[in-house]
C-alpha cells in the first residue's frame, strides 16, 4: 500500500520508518523494511501497526545507508509476518517491495516451483517477483528487472535492492503511484509526496511503464524500451 526507499549517507532506518508513518493514512495491515549493509540484506517485517516495527528496530538497530520499506494492504495471502513485505529470493541477496497486484502470479509461481524447485515463503503475489528477478539476474539488477517486468501482468509499483550492487535501488511504476525525491548526495523513493517532504521538495513524478535507477548521486529514468528519458523537476510548494 505504501512504499519508501532511501540511498545516501544518512542512517536509513528512521528515514524509512518516518516515511512509512506519513503514508499510514492510506491504511495498512503490516509493515517492513529491508536494509542493506556490508553483511548483506536485513529484512524485518511484522503484522500490525508500524509501531511494532519501529519498536523492534529501536531495540535491535540495523546500520545501513540504503534500504526499502513497505506498508501492506493484503490482497493475496492473509495479513501475517510471513506475508508482509519486503520479500526476498531464496538466498536473500535480492529484496523487493510491491504495491498493487500481479495478475498472472499463479502461472509464474507454478513455473518457478516446477522448473526451479523454488520453495515459497509466503502466499503473496509479490514474492514471485523477487524470484523472477533472481532468475534473470546476471550481474545487472536493472537488466534483470526489465526482463522480469516483461513477464508480469497487473498493476505495480516496485522497489528492489541487491546485495551484489549495494549502491542502487531499482524501481518500476505501472498503474500504481511512484515518485522520486531528489537530495544532495542522497535520493528517495516513495508512493506519495508526504513521505518525503521532511527531506526534499524536489521530486520527479514517475510515469507509467517507467523504470528508475537511484544511487546517492544520480537518478536515471528509463522508458519501456530501456531508453533514458528527461524529466523536469517538480517543486512541491506546500509544507509537510
Ligand atoms: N498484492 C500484494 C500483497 O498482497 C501487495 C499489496 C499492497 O499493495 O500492499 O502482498
Amino acid at each position: 500500500c505504501g512504499v519508501v526507499g532511501y540511498v545516501g549517507d544518512q542512517s536509513v532506518t528512521n528515514i524509512l520508518v518516518e516515511g512509512l508513518a506519513k503514508l499510514e493514512y492510506r491504511g495498512y495491515d503490516s509493515a517492513g523494511v529491508a536494509i542493506l549493509n556490508q553483511e548483506g540484506i536485513h529484512v524485518r517485517k511484522f503484522k500490525g501497526r508500524l509501531s511494532i516495527l519501529a519498536d523492534y528496530l529501536e531495540k535491535e538497530p540495523i546500520s545501513g545507508n540504503i534500504g526499502i520499506g513497505h506498508t501492506r494492504w493484503a490482497t493475496h495471502g492473509e495479513p501475517s509476518d510471513r506475508n508482509a513485505h519486503p520479500h526476498t529470493n531464496v538466498v536473500g541477496n535480492i529484496a523487493l517491495i510491491h504495491n498493487g497486484i500481479i495478475e498472472n502470479y499463479m502461472k509464474i509461481k507454478e513455473w518457478l516451483i516446477e522448473e526451479k524447485g523454488i520453495q515459497f515463503k509466503s502466499e503473496t503475489d509479490s514474492e514471485v517477483v523477487a524470484h523472477l528477478i533472481d532468475h534473470f539476474y546476471e550481474g545487472d539488477l536493472l537488466k534483470a528487472v526489465y526482463r522480469a517486468i516483461a513477464r508480469m501482468e497487473g498493476a505495480y509499483a516496485i522497489g528492489v535492492i541487491c546485495k551484489d550492487e549495494p549502491d542502487k535501488i531499482v524501481a518500476v511504476r505501472k498503474d500504481s503511484p511512484l515518485i522520486v525525491g531528489l537530495g544532495e548526495g542522497e535520493n528517495f523513493l516513495a508512493s506519495d509526496i508526504p513521505a518525503l517532504l521532511k527531506h526534499t521538495k524536489k521530486m520527479y513524478l514517475i510515469e507509467n511503464d517507467e523504470v528508475v535507477l537511484l544511487t546517492k548521486d544520480e537518478v536515471k529514468i528509463f522508458n519501456e524500451l530501456g531508453q533514458q528519458v528527461d524529466r523536469e523537476v517538480f517543486h512541491v510548494t506546500w509544507d509537510a
